[in-house]
């Protein structure tokens, strides 16, 4: 970890040119590398040298990207992968085998609920759903035996609610199992989950940190502070010998780096989640202005929020950062900075309204995508979330009239006065 802040993190971390080298990252767009010798190539498939040989498992750009979040989120090793969701399912997989289970947060991003909910129970891995703001000993009795993991993300898509980081790392470590956070909305500008006891972090590099809507991906960093071998009988793939690599144990031979080693080893090798190279590289001109777009963002929504919050039409108004919010307090304690650009809304008139309000907005667009340079708005229950039912929609914090509302960097009165409109046709 550099001792930079994070300004400077996000335009230094991860690439430092040598004399006479491009002085932008390049991208290596190859599939492989080439060698003088056998041996050595055979070396580095026994992973007994680290090196470069296919660009499914590693490649300079991708490595330099992920390095350079990783310093962002203060971890000890990292990796890039082709969308936020093959981040979730990679960080959750590396760890888990049929017969397991794992301990979530109900409030979660649609997609992650479908993965934990279904999709990997299929594989044989059951997922409990605890309300985030739960009690301790509630929390204590979602865990079993076979409980491998506890997941939950900073501030939750859509729901917006503030996780209390220090309540789930607590529980998490009393089982003896890693908290893995989802820290995309937050992203490591406003909140550093290691800093609070959470042992992995995973990203949708999606949103925020790409910031233009150009390239899907994802990112798993490792603080290095789980100690498995403390638990070696639950996670035995971190720390008995792996025979598909002539029997070496990842945390003899890579220590702290042996989560991010074996996702790459093993999960990157057979499933082949890779960020392209060129993705990689435009990811990284993202996060080059990252602090400052975020600052910004926070603003912007803080103010849509107010003047929401002010208007005789709107029923109810979600912004962590907004004195008097449900999670105000959290926000002021996990990210005192600053949240997100995110924030939800209702009308009084309900969801007929509230569909009615967004086909009249004119320069804010109505989209899918969420946390990027421009203003956009979701009716989850319509949209991301249109797979769920109402039980379950209410369990995730999402409200039937609930109105997504990414704001964007545009000028703030350009902003209030297209929802101004909008909301004079409903
Ligand atoms: C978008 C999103 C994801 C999924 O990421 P993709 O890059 O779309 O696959 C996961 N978590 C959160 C919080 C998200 O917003």
């Amino acid at each position: 970890m550099s001792n930079y802040k994070m300004e400077t993190k996000c335009i230094q971390s991860g690439y430092q040119p040598g004399n006479g080298e491009p002085r932008i990252l390049p991208i290596y767009q190859s599939t492989t590398f080439k060698y003088d010798n056998s041996e050595q190539m055979g070396r580095l498939f026994d992973l007994e040298e680290s090196g470069y040989f296919y660009t499914r498992l590693q490649n300079p750009t991708n490595d330099a990207v992920a390095a350079k979040i990783c310093d962002m989120e203060g971890g000890v090793a990292a990796m890039l992968t082709s969308s936020g969701q093959a981040a979730s399912f990679y960080a959750i997989m590396n760890i888990v085998e049929a017969g397991d289970h794992i301990v979530c947060t109900s409030a979660l991003y649609g997609g992650t609920y479908n993965l934990y909910a279904h999709t990997i129970r299929k594989m044989g891995v059951e997922a409990t759903f605890v309300d985030p703001d739960c009690t301790e000993e509630e929390l204590d009795g979602a865990f079993r035996d076979n409980t491998k993991a506890v997941f939950g993300e900073t501030i939750a898509n859509p729901a917006l609610v503030v996780l209390d980081l220090e309540k789930f790392a607590k529980a998490a470590h009393t089982h003896g199992v890693p908290f893995i956070v989802d820290n995309t909305f937050a992203t490591p500008v406003n909140c550093r989950p290691f800093e609070w006891g959470a042992d992995i972090v995973t990203h949708s590099t999606t949103k925020y940190m790409d910031g233009h809507a150009t390239s899907v991906g994802g990112a798993i960093v490792d603080s290095g502070n789980f100690d498995w071998e403390a638990h070696a009988g639950k996670f035995p793939g971190l720390t008995t010998p792996d025979e598909t690599y002539h029997g070496i144990v990842y945390t003899e031979r890579f220590g702290k780096g042996a989560y991010i080693t074996k996702a790459t080893a093993q999960l990157m090798r057979d499933l082949g989640s890779i960020q392209a190279p060129q993705n990689a590289f435009l990811l990284n001109i993202g996060l080059e202005t990252l602090a400052l777009r975020m600052e910004r963002h926070c603003q912007n929504a803080l103010a849509a929020a107010m003047y929401l919050k002010n208007h005789e039409k709107v029923a109810w108004v979600s912004c962590p950062a907004l004195p008097g919010d449900k999670y105000y307090d959290l926000a002021q304690k996990y990210m005192p900075d600053g949240t997100c650009g995110v924030i939800t809304f209702g009308l009084k008139k309900g969801r007929d309204a509230a569909v009615r309000m967004m086909d009249s907005l004119k320069m804010i667009a109505i989209v899918t995508h969420v946390a990027d340079a421009r203003s956009c708005v979701l009716h989850p229950a319509s949209h991301t979330h249109r797979q769920m039912n109402e039980q379950e929609l209410l369990e995730a914090g999402v409200q039937p009239d609930l109105i997504r509302f990414s704001v964007g960097i545009e000028n703030i009165d350009d902003i209030t006065a297209d929802l101004e409109q909008a909301l004079m046709q409903v």
